[in-house]
């Protein structure tokens, strides 16, 4: 009786091992080909979407910078949107920060917010129709990714251009604006910036407070990317509904101003939102200084120098020739700096999903490029390559349950959330 009882338990100890074993290496017990071919498969049944890329300024959706050309400079335009699986888009309306919190500040910063507008709704509505459309919710975004044309919405990044009229915010709201980040790097007379290290407000201002709510009431999401800790502390106990990180990155693995913090990331689960993991090198690892080092000595060694445009042409040919010889050597010399001091990479961007993922749930992670704003990594610097992130994350033994959450499925429970709890009037 006691041997049986004995090899019952060695047989129940040696399964829970193996039973833990297969959940952590499901992806390494497939070969390289079989993991692909399942990514694949789950990317093209997976709702994709980015929440947060820029455009550029009046050119944006002008022939001049066509989203719609095969070959557009843009990291994020609608080939390689189609090429990479990627369903849909947050483009944002940026306005940079200045000090101006005053009426002439308030009135350049919305002009510049009404050109993007503008450059958004032609592209959906006059240059490309037939390959995207606006979405201004969860349900339009599905039924628009059902019809295989890219799903384009908007966010606000900087609330900056309310100036200090509420009714502004119920305009942006009809033209399209889904979600607002309420500062950039600098502080506005919303609420305090993760930017400067000194507080302007020490978190909401008092009419801070009445956007926060005036968003609530209308069913626009709250970013709190860029902004300070203390403004989302004080965003996340006032908001009647759940908030998200559009861009961040885990301040766990690199101590950003701009990255979430382990008791942000778990507050963010606990209000139900997420945090949608940004793409941009130094958000997600910090250069050594050895690396900056190697390449001053680099630099130093071949005698090699950046140069401006107007040097640039004030060159003869001669010495054009010579210098592009010598860009084409610092490259080359460079690879051995990269292969010794690595930046950050696809690898890194999905150990931040990781981090977020074990901090605050599966539930409340999901993807922020910054594509065109100081985004994109090796491995995945493009639209084109979002595939790349889908492969990594089965070689880590994510479920199709959990990627199709971090794709997109966290964010529309949460826009979902957000349109519930507006107040229709
Ligand atoms: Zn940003």
């Amino acid at each position: 009786m006691k041997a049986r009882w004995t090899v019952a338990v060695v047989l129940a100890t040696l399964s829970l091992v193996l039973s833990v074993y297969a959940h952590q290496d499901k992806g390494s017990q497939m070969s390289e080909g079989e993991i692909i071919a399942k990514a694949k498969a789950i990317h093209e049944r997976a709702l994709t979407l980015d929440t947060h890329v820029d455009i550029g300024g009046a050119q944006y959706a002008t022939p001049e910078l066509d989203p719609g050309s095969e070959n557009s400079p843009l990291k994020c335009d609608l080939v390689k949107m189609k090429k990479g699986g990627l369903d849909g888009v947050f483009l944002a309306v940026f306005v940079g920060q200045r000090p101006a919190l005053d009426e002439a500040g308030f009135k350049s910063a919305y002009e510049t917010a009404m050109v993007k507008f503008e450059a958004i709704h032609r592209l959906a509505e006059q240059m490309h129709p037939d390959k995207c459309a606006l979405a201004t919710s969860p349900a339009e975004f599905e039924r628009i990714a059902g019809t295989g044309k890219r799903a384009i919405m908007t966010g606000i990044e900087n609330g900056y251009p309310i100036g200090k009229d509420l009714s502004l915010v119920k305009k942006y709201y009809d033209l399209g604006t889904r979600y607002i980040t309420l500062s950039h790097s600098g502080h506005n007379q919303i609420c305090d910036s993760s930017g400067p290290a000194q507080p302007m407000h020490n978190g909401l201002s008092p009419f801070g407070k009445e956007v926060v709510a005036e968003m609530n009431r209308l069913g626009i999401m709250i970013d709190v990317s860029h902004i300070s800790e203390k403004s989302f502390w004080d965003v996340i106990q006032i908001s009647r509904a759940p908030i998200f990180a559009s861009h961040s990155g885990c301040a766990a693995l690199n101590p950003h101003n701009r990255n979430l913090t382990d008791d942000q990331l778990k507050a963010l689960a606990k209000n139900g939102g997420v945090i949608q993991v940004v793409a941009l090198g130094s958000f997600l690892k910090a250069d050594p200084p050895e690396r900056r080092e190697a390449i001053e000595a680099l630099r130093k060694e071949l005698g090699y120098q950046r140069i401006g445009r107007q040097e640039a042409q004030a060159m003869t040919e001669q010495q054009r020739a010579d210098y592009d010889k010598l860009t084409a050597a610092f490259m080359e010399r460079m690879k051995e700096i990269d292969a010794k001091y690595p930046t950050a990479d696809m690898k890194v961007f999905v150990d931040h999903i990781d981090h977020a993922v074990k901090v605050a749930g599966i539930d409340h992670v999901g993807v922020g490029t910054d594509f065109d704003g100081g985004g994109g990594i090796r491995g995945f610097n493009d639209h084109s390559e979002c595939l790349n992130v889908t492969i990594e994350l089965v070689r880590r033994g994510y479920s199709e349950k959990d990627i199709q959450k971090i794709w997109g499925g966290n964010l529309l429970r949460v826009w979902r959330a957000v349109e519930k709890a507006a107040v229709r009037n």
